[in-house]
């Protein structure tokens, strides 16, 4: 069977845009509110997987509709992968960029490894298929804060194979290499084949 409906489990527009661009012609996306899900979905898997996959199958069982969701987390290796699933509230739960960098840094102090990856998984659920899709992008946090543009963590996350962080880079470059850009582009290849 053909797809030509999907929910991507998001209510961020920029987010939606961006992937629409990507998607086949045939291919309409809808995002949450499109579909009039106001729900809370609450994200409480251990692992990354585990929360993209609760949040796809969530909109599959309830609305009838294939959908996607992806969800990011940065594991840092000197921390046994920590922050992980708490990325975004590793401070607390305001989420605030800052206050989660700052508790990194902090964390990291003493420590001379400071290998470190983002991994962003996306979960694909339709009537016939139950799939994730990874991409990791690797590299190391940085010792102080560097760069203005990006979001989260990118002023203290340099790539594998650059002299940069995320935050100095600008938006093209690192949406050719970062963990979202490679999660995409596989589930994007499975969307054609
Ligand atoms: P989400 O699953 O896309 O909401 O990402 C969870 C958290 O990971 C965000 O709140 C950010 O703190 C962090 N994060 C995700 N992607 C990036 C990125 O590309 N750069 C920096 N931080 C990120």
């Amino acid at each position: 069977m053909k797809i030509e409906e999907i929910v991507f489990a998001t209510h961020n527009t920029n987010k939606l845009k961006e992937i629409q661009q990507m998607m086949p012609v045939h291919i309409r996306l809808k995002s949450l509110s499109d579909i009039g899900c106001h729900d809370e979905i609450i994200e409480d898997a251990l692992t990354i997987e585990g929360n993209a996959k609760i949040k796809a199958d969530f909109v599959y069982e309830k609305y009838g509709i294939a959908c996607f969701a992806d969800d990011t987390g940065l594991e840092v290796e000197a921390l046994n992968g920590a922050p992980g699933v708490q990325t975004a509230r590793y401070a607390g739960e305001e989420k605030n960029a800052t206050k989660n960098m700052k508790k990194l840094l902090l964390e990291l102090q003493d420590k001379s490894n400071r290998k470190a990856h983002f991994k962003t998984v996306i979960h694909f659920k339709s009537a016939t298929t139950s799939k994730s899709f990874t991409g990791i992008c690797k590299g190391h946090i940085l010792e102080t804060l560097r760069g203005e543009k990006g979001f989260g963590y990118d002023p203290i996350f340099q790539p594998e194979n650059y002299n940069l962080s995320f935050a100095e880079m600008d938006a093209e470059t690192k949406n050719e290499i970062s963990h979202r850009a490679l999660a995409f582009k596989q589930f994007l290849s499975f969307l054609r084949a």
